[in-house]
C-alpha cells in the first residue's frame, strides 16, 4: 500500500514531465498523462503517507506541465513534429487504457434512487477508502443492499490512518477506540456489542458486521458495523439525536483494518441478512453530499478535495 502511494504518483509525474514527443505525440501524452493523474488522484490509500500529499503531488504534476510547455513553446507553435509511428501507437493505447479507467472512476461518482440525508458519524476528520456508485471505487457495490456503503477511516492530526507506516497491531491504528456517533434522529433497532477485535489480516465470514448498531431513521434502516467489544453505549428502543456517542470504532467481523462501516436500507428492517445482503439501497448524503472515495469528510461539513 505505501509503495503504491509512493510509486503510482512518481510514475504518473514522471510521465507528465519525461514527455519527449512534439506535436500530436505531444498532445497525445500529455492527455495521457491527465488521465493517468486523475486515477492516481483518486485511487492511490492516500491515508497510507499522509492525505495532505495529494496537494504535494497535484503541485509536482502542474509544475511537470508547465515545464514542458515552457522548453518544448517552440515545437508546438510550429507544430513540428517527431511523427513517429511506434511513439504515437504508444501514446494512443495509453489514451485509450487511461481514459477508459477515468470514466470507470468518475461514473462511480453518481447515485440514483432514494437517499437519506445524514451528519458524519465519525468524532474527527475521516477519510472515505470506499465509497461511491460502482465496483471501481467502492468494493461493497456488488452487495445490492450494500451498494452505497461507504468505509471510513479516522485520521491523526497527519491525516495519516496510523502511527507507522505498516500498523499491524489495532492500536497503531488511529481509528481504533475514536467515537462513533449517531448520524442521525432515530431509534435503535438493535445492538451487537461481544464480538472479538480481530487482529489485522484475520478476515472470518462468520459475523461479517461483527458489533453493530442498528438505526431507524427517517423511514430508512442505518447500520454502523465493526465496532470495537463492550464500546456500545447503546440500546434497543433508545432514541439518538444527531451527534451522539453510539460506540467506537473497532474492528470486529470481516474488516481488514479498524475503521467504521455504514449504509442504508429502504424501510424499517429488522432481519439482519435483509439489512446485509438482500435490502433496497439507499444512497447516503452526508452534510448535504454524495460521499465517494477519497472524500475527506468533516464533522459537520464535508470537502471533496
Ligand atoms: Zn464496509
Amino acid at each position: 500500500m505505501i509503495s503504491i502511494a509512493i510509486v503510482l504518483p512518481t510514475i504518473s509525474v514522471a510521465y507528465a514531465a519525461l514527455n519527449r514527443g512534439s506535436g500530436i505525440v505531444f498532445a497525445l501524452a500529455m492527455a495521457a498523462s491527465v488521465c493517468l493523474a486523475y486515477v492516481v488522484y483518486y485511487s492511490v490509500r492516500w491515508d497510507a503517507v499522509g492525505v495532505h500529499y495529494r496537494w504535494l503531488y497535484s503541485a509536482l504534476f502542474v509544475l511537470a506541465w508547465v515545464g514542458n510547455f515552457i522548453t518544448k513553446r517552440e515545437q508546438l507553435i510550429t507544430l513540428s513534429s517527431d511523427h513517429s509511428v511506434y511513439s504515437m501507437a504508444i501514446h494512443i493505447v495509453l489514451l485509450c487504457i487511461f481514459g477508459y479507467l477515468s470514466i470507470v472512476i468518475a461514473s462511480g461518482y453518481k447515485w440514483r434512487g432514494e437517499s437519506i440525508s445524514l451528519t458524519a458519524p465519525v468524532e474527527s476528520n475521516g477519510w472515505v477508502v470506499h465509497g461511491g456508485g460502482t465496483v471501481a471505487v467502492n468494493y461493497h457495490n456488488g452487495v445490492k443492499a450494500q451498494r452505497y456503503a461507504l468505509d471510513i477511516i479516522v485520521l491523526d492530526e497527519n491525516g495519516r490512518r496510523g502511527r507507522t507506516w505498516l500498523p499491524a497491531e489495532l492500536n497503531d491504528f488511529s481509528s481504533f477506540g475514536k467515537s462513533v456517533l449517531s448520524p442521525c434522529d432515530g431509534k435503535v433497532l438493535a445492538t451487537e456489542n461481544n464480538q472479538e477485535d480481530r487482529a489485522i489480516g484475520e478476515l472470518r465470514d462468520d459475523s461479517p458486521a461483527g458489533n453493530f448498531v442498528l438505526l431507524h431513521c427517517h423511514g430508512n434502516t442505518v447500520l454502523l458495523a465493526h465496532l470495537k467489544k463492550g464500546s456500545v453505549l447503546v440500546k434497543t428502543g433508545d432514541s439518538v439525536e444527531p451527534g451522539r456517542p453510539l460506540a467506537k470504532i473497532g474492528n470486529s467481523g470481516r474488516s481488514s483494518e479498524p475503521h467504521l462501516h455504514i449504509h442504508a436500507v429502504k424501510g424499517k428492517v429488522m432481519d439482519m441478512k435483509m439489512v446485509i445482503a438482500t435490502g433496497e439501497p439507499v444512497a447516503l448524503l452526508i452534510n448535504g453530499e454524495f460521499s465517494r472515495r477519497g472524500d475527506i469528510l468533516h464533522l459537520n461539513e464535508k470537502t471533496s478535495e
